[in-house]
């Protein structure tokens, strides 16, 4: 993985889908997708649980992550590492998702604190 923290600052190394794919683990991929469908409210099978990380142009991305504004925003901007290097860093976008996501704007901002 090029960068383990993703645009919007989830760590994709801790994440189910990166990690499934990487062991090629269907207890996981099983287990995630449940879990996930419950919270997306969406029929999301085990067979989607495999993922290359935020930063995988190339690659296998988990298809909430594909369609993720942030992500698309982050790539058109020609961002680097995450949203803590955007000048615009923390936009209506980011903290929309950071109301769900409280760590991940713990992450980017320490990040933006240290650059
Ligand atoms: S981009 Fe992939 S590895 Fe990163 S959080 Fe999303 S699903 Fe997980
Ligand atoms: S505008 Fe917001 S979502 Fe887009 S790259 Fe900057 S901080 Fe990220």
């Amino acid at each position: 993985m090029k960068y383990k923290i993703a645009y919007c600052g989830l760590d994709c190394s801790g994440c189910p889908a990166y990690i499934a794919k990487v062991n090629d683990d269907n207890e996981i991929r099983r287990k995630t997708a449940e879990e996930w469908s419950k919270m997306f409210n969406a029929e999301i099978k085990p067979e989607d649980i495999n993922c290359d990380g935020c930063h995988a142009v190339d690659g296998e991305l988990f298809i909430h992550c594909f369609k993720c504004p942030i992500r698309k925003c982050a790539l058109e901007k020609n961002i680097e590492k995450n949203c803590a290097y955007c000048k615009l860093y923390s936009c209506k976008e980011t903290e929309e998702f950071f109301k769900f996501v409280p760590e991940a704007k713990e992450t980017l901002d320490n990040i933006k604190k240290n650059l």
